[in-house]
């Protein structure tokens, strides 16, 4: 029954004539040299064990939305064929949530095949309006929103002031809590401003979303633009609330960066917070680009239980289920990724007073999808268990 209703409102195919208009750069794919690592391609065999757990696939039903889909439309790009009106739906609509990848037996990681052909798709100008709406965002206003206002606005004037301008460890709040939910910002700066930890002047966004579409030239600018602030300010760690900003800071930037999640620096620091236990039932959703990306598993679990009850989700961990937001998808096809959110609620334990992640985008996602259970980021259990 979930999935007739589904597939009726969950439809990638009336939108791709529109997508691919304007894009008459096409035929010019095969003529580039291809970016893509042509080992990775060739290593998959085709034998459709990713197939099942592709959540994507599982919404819109269709072989080229699946990750052996996607990965034998990169074979024909890379061979030089024109990509049709298919591709750029195929590929975009990959949320890059790695459950493939760990199921691969041949070891392929399909996501990161999907971001390179990605970039060569935008390379020949074959992007889609909602992707192009991200970069303009991003390059005009330095964050994912287009918002105009300061990124540290949630801070008061004389906060702002007080700020040290040197200090090893730095907050990086990313675009989501800077401007969407300023509450977990103010809630982590809160707590990590009692281990000396600074802001940086001049945030702006990680450069995930850009690196994730594909707009790789335009994400190594602003990406420079946050090394130059960390330069200034001295640090040598950087700490963030946001799975997206953790996985871009530690895979994306110079290796000489620490990069430290939220949870794992929670972890460390128990005992220097004087938490109190609270009387409730929680459940965990790993977001994937934290879980299976970089497998910061535990790091939340040891946090959730040294205050509260922890009954576990059906998929867990590796086995995780997406939120559905990221890759792009939440931003391009929000009707797939609400399916996917709504579905990765059917995992929820029975009698759990609140579902706790470790990502905005997760906890945004989630909350959007409805469900009878809050949604909270695990900094607000913390600030619960300090009251
Ligand atoms: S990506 Fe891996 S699991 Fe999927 S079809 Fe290819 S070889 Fe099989
Ligand atoms: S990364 Fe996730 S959404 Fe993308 S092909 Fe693999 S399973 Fe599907």
């Amino acid at each position: 029954m979930k999935n007739e209703v589904k597939k009726d409102e969950v439809n990638i195919e009336s939108r791709r004539a529109e997508e691919l208009k304007g894009n008459e750069n096409c035929e010019k794919i095969g003529k580039l040299p291809f970016e893509v690592d042509r080992r990775s391609v060739y290593k998959c065999v085709q034998c459709g064990t990713c197939r099942p757990v592709c959540p994507v696939f599982d919404v819109v039903g269709w072989e080229s939305a699946n990750t052996r889909g996607r990965m034998l439309i990169i074979k024909s790009l890379l061979e030089g064929r024109t990509p049709s009106a298919d591709v750029l739906s195929s590929l975009a609509s990959c949320t890059t949530c790695g459950i493939c990848a760990s199921r691969c037996p041949a070891g392929v990681n399909p996501p990161e095949v999907v971001e390179a052909a990605r970039a060569q798709l935008v390379k020949c100008g074959v992007t889609t309006e909602a992707q192009e709406k991200l970069k303009t965002a991003i390059i005009t206003s330095g964050n994912s929103f287009g918002e105009t206002k300061s990124r540290l606005h949630w801070l008061s004037e004389k906060e702002r002031s007080e700020l040290p301008e040197k200090a090893d460890y730095v907050y990086f709040a990313g675009c989501f809590d800077s401007y969407r939910y300023p509450e977990f910002a103010k809630k982590t700066f809160g707590i990590l401003q009692r281990f000396g930890v600074t802001l940086l002047p001049d945030e702006q966004c990680c450069a995930s979303p850009l690196l994730r579409t594909g707009f790789r030239e335009d994400a190594a600018k602003i990406m420079e633009h946050n090394l130059e602030q960390i330069r200034k300010v001295g640090a040598h760690s950087i700490i963030t609330g946001c799975a997206g900003c953790y996985t871009t800071l530690k895979n994306n930037y110079p290796e000489e960066l620490k990069v430290i999640s939220l949870p794992e620096f929670l972890a460390e620091h128990l005992e220097e917070l004087d938490l109190k236990c609270l009387d409730l039932t929680v459940t965990y959703h790993d977001p994937c680009h934290l879980g299976r990306h970089n497998k910061v598993y535990e790091a939340p679990r040891k946090v959730i239980q040294a205050i509260s009850t922890l009954k576990e989700m059906k998929n867990i961990k590796e086995n995780s289920r997406c939120c559905g937001g990221g890759g792009g998808v939440r931003i391009g096809y929000p009707d797939i990724s609400l399916e996917l959110a709504r579905n990765r609620l059917e995992d929820l334990p029975e009698g759990v007073d609140y579902i706790v992640t470790s990502c905005p985008l997760c906890v945004r996602n989630l909350r959007d999808a409805g469900g009878d259970v809050e949604v909270i980021d695990i900094v607000e259990l913390v600030a619960m268990a300090m009251e």
